[in-house]
């Protein structure tokens, strides 16, 4: 039998891609503390729904996993969403992530790209240098908490660590990647968080500073098989530290019905009634799975009558 060699090539792909996952561990110390992420099949995953070029899945990953290593660090049932709002032409990237490892994004551009340069896909290019990065975390408090900080790089993993660092005060290092192949598409996706908590040790500290300078790329370190596991002990060694934590990542919508009507209330009286002599029927678009949901004129009606 004959494979197609575009078929075969796919196949081989998708074989070699592990499940996503996250790991959590900490020193024995109790002093830092250490995250790393596979997030390849679903960065595949929400870049095939949105249609986003080469840079954009790059930029729209890299968010991805970042705000799956920042959810990590909440309580149970806690999220949080990431707005990068920078100026460069993909526009707004929005992410959101669940402490139990669901996740899911877009892009306000998804067709927005730029030649590589050395081999490398411009990421800060088409995200911009100048703008801002907004952190939502809804931890299940009557308001939500809101930390704003300024892009200082458009590369994603240095404006998160530096949101961390300066908006949190917990000095933070971070790392994302996002390898792009054709035919396949994302063929490594990935990140470590590591960060510190007072009294630190300078000397331990130092160490892992070293470790971390001294490592390949993660999207290298991935396609070479290399797991968070083995990441992790590449950044700590020979820190004793333990696993405190491994969770599945995947992509999945909050959306509901109940909440696309609270969005087809906030139009307000005036803009439905005015919709309705025209229409028979609103569409409205979840802007992360992109799945409609139709309400009817009665149920247009119906919520008319309770504003
Ligand atoms: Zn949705």
């Amino acid at each position: 039998m004959e494979i197609n060699p575009l078929v075969q090539s796919t196949l081989f792909c998708y074989q070699k891609i592990m499940q996503d996952y996250l790991l959590r561990v900490m020193t024995d110390d109790g002093r830092l503390l250490g995250l790393a992420a596979v997030t390849t099949q679903l960065v595949n995953q929400i870049g095939n729904i949105h249609h986003t070029s080469p840079t954009a899945t790059a930029a729209l990953g890299r968010a991805l996993t970042g705000a799956a290593l920042m959810a990590a660090l909440l309580k149970r049932g806690q999220s949080l969403a990431i707005t990068i709002a920078g100026d460069g032409p993909v526009g707004k990237i929005l992410v959101e992530a669940d402490r139990d490892g669901a996740v899911r994004g877009m892009v306000t551009h998804p067709a927005a790209d730029l030649p590589p340069q050395d081999g490398k896909l411009q990421v800060s290019g088409i995200v911009g240098k100048n703008g801002i990065v907004t952190v939502i975390k809804d931890l299940g408090r009557k308001e939500n908490y809101t930390g704003v900080v300024s892009l200082v790089k458009g590369e994603i993993a240095e404006d998160l660590a530096y949101y961390l660092t300066k908006s949190e005060q917990i000095p933070s290092a971070m790392s994302l990647g996002v390898y792009v192949e054709p035919p396949c598409h994302v063929t490594a996706a990935g990140g470590f968080l590591v960060q510190s908590f007072p009294p630190s040790d300078d000397k331990v500290v130092a160490t892992i500073e070293e470790n971390i300078k001294s490592m390949e790329p993660i999207t290298t370190l991935l396609r070479q098989g290399e797991t968070p596991e083995s990441i992790l002990r590449q950044i700590f060694t020979p820190t004793p530290y333990h696993v405190l934590e491994k969770m599945n990542l995947r992509f999945a919508c909050s959306c509901s019905r109940a909440r696309l009507r609270r969005v087809v209330i906030s139009l307000g009286r005036e803009e439905i009634r005015r919709y309705l002599e025209t229409e028979d029927s609103m569409e409205i678009l979840c802007h992360y799975c992109l799945k409609k949901y139709l309400f009817s004129r009665r149920e247009l009606e119906d919520i008319l009558s309770e504003i």
